[in-house]
């Protein structure tokens, strides 16, 4: 494709994607294909000679299309909301265009330098103390995932531990302790409620180490507090094992409970060497409010934040956004420095090369979509935003309120979730609800005013539980989409 190829075909992609969000609306949510569906519609091997692009841009509708689930739509209620904008999109575009995999500083310095003083200014914007930022110990870095970025605290955390270890028993000889390091590892142990997200459970086998989760309850709103946390630990002392990873959540991916950070801390002081890592994939966002900034205050005992702008905060996948308060740990674990990644500017200690707070060595360049999304909203328009979707959930709890003949709501709605379930006579009712394939979420009437096809039970209609048809609904209802799609804020 030449350069005046591209413009023709890039111009054509952009219509295209345009006519794609202002009708996705018409579309069916869910695609109503079978499993290997491309199959059939793609030939056993690729071409042997190349195509014009007008053929690959209409096999777009043809053959993708169907299988998408169309997560954009305002009717998409399910799972964590999954942020796509125009200005994300711009972002991801110039990353491509820009291609430059700087896993150095000096392989790009503006990837790098852009990178640190955009997670800065998304820092103060969350309002996380102070600690967390670059011009400290601190410091931020975008990964890929909210679990990308816990196997990688996970691994600092298991190092810290280990080397805490032998510089207590004075273990100097490298092969002595290579063996003790190994001893050590053996006996390590990652902690979390039951709640935490799976992505802890998979941490801690990608670490090779030993994984318990303790029980949270009903009662106390799902969230883990001291009065768990301090047998479970000195649990594991008495059958000399080592907790040394502590996941605590704000924002559980079932409830959106809140763990008890306060509490937590006051048991984290007994245990300076357990690493407290926060996971807030999708409930940090909400911290841009006033409103929930006392949680960004409490994070002064966490060692490490995650939260996924990608998830509530309008940036396109993937934007996972990882800050620690000490990132010589991060780098004490994972740099490893060969010939061929050695520079001047690296040696000199003046630069960050963030191939050393991350899995991979390559890396995109992610700090562009956010900065765009930043400057296209300010912060006052994620703001308006996130209390925007705080809003509509209220309202959606209003509605499910005002039908408690057939709703009963299982926790106390939190941000703009709402977990509520079913009531069990009315089985029935949930099936044909799912069954229709659409929610007209934005429609201004109560629930009972409108035409959802709801059949009271039968009489002989089996009970189930309540849990077996709970259906979270998480508000990416947004009747106002495109309004923020095109951020005329
Ligand atoms: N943590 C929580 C609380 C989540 O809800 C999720 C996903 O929904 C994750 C972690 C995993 O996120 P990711 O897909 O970025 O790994």
């Amino acid at each position: 494709m030449t350069g005046d190829g591209f413009v023709k075909a890039a111009a054509s992609a952009i219509d295209d994607i345009e006519h794609y969000y202002s009708t996705i609306a018409e579309r069916p949510v869910l695609p109503s294909i079978s499993p290997g569906y491309l199959q059939n519609l793609l030939p056993d091997a690729a071409p042997e000679h190349g195509e014009d692009w007008q053929a690959i841009s209409q096999d777009i509708e043809r053959t993708i299309m169907p299988g998408m689930t169309h997560w954009q739509s305002p009717k998409f209620m399910a799972f964590f909301s999954a942020s796509s904008t125009y200005p994300g999109i711009l972002g991801e575009m110039w990353s491509a265009a820009l291609t430059a995999p700087a896993f150095n500083w000096v392989c790009s310095p503006a990837v790098t330098e852009l990178e640190t003083i955009v997670m800065d200014w998304l820092a103060k914007i969350l309002a996380l103390p102070e600690v967390f930022l670059s011009k400290g110990e601190g410091g931020g870095v975008i990964q890929g995932s909210a679990s990308e970025a816990v196997v990688t605290v996970m691994v600092a955390a298991r190092e810290r531990f280990v080397r805490r270890q032998l510089e207590r028993d004075h273990v100097t000889d490298e092969e002595e302790r290579e063996d003790r390091s190994c001893g050590i590892r053996s006996k390590l142990v990652a902690l979390a409620s039951a709640e935490a997200h799976s992505s802890t459970k998979k941490g801690a086998i990608i670490a090779g180490t030993r994984f318990r989760s303790m029980p949270v309850h009903h009662s106390n709103d799902y969230a883990l507090t001291a009065k768990e946390l301090r047998p479970a630990i000195e649990a594991l002392i008495t059958k000399g094992l080592c907790p040394y990873y502590l996941g605590v959540t704000l924002g559980t991916t079932n409830t959106c409970a809140i763990d008890d950070f306060e509490s937590i801390a006051t048991v984290a002081k007994d245990y300076p060497d357990i690493w407290i890592h926060c996971d807030a994939a999708y409930a940090g966002a909400a911290l841009v409010l006033e409103e929930y900034q006392h949680l960004s205050a409490q994070m002064h005992c966490v060692d490490s934040f995650d939260m996924n702008m990608h998830k509530w905060l309008l940036t396109n996948f993937d934007a996972s956004c990882l800050f620690v308060q000490r990132r010589k740990e991060l780098t004490d674990a994972l740099s490893i420095s060969p010939a061929y990644l050695k520079n001047q500017f690296s040696d000199s200690g003046l630069v960050t090369d963030y191939r050393d707070w991350q899995i991979p060595l390559g890396r995109r360049f992610r700090a562009l979509k956010i900065w765009f999304v930043l400057r296209t909203w300010g912060v006052d328009g994620l703001r308006r935003h996130i209390q925007h979707h705080i809003n509509l959930g209220n309202m959606f709890v209003d509605l499910i309120r005002s039908r408690s003949d057939l709703f009963c709501i299982l926790v106390e709605p939190r941000f703009a979730l709402t977990v509520f379930s079913v009531k069990p006579r009315q089985r029935k009712a949930a099936q044909q609800v799912n069954g229709t394939g659409t929610i007209q979420h934005n429609d201004p009437r109560p629930f009972h005013d409108q035409q959802v096809p709801i059949t009271p039970p039968t009489e002989n209609e089996d009970v189930e539980t309540a849990n077996e048809i709970t259906k979270q609904v998480y508000t990416t209802i947004d009747e106002q989409k495109e309004f923020f799609l095109t951020a005329s804020v």
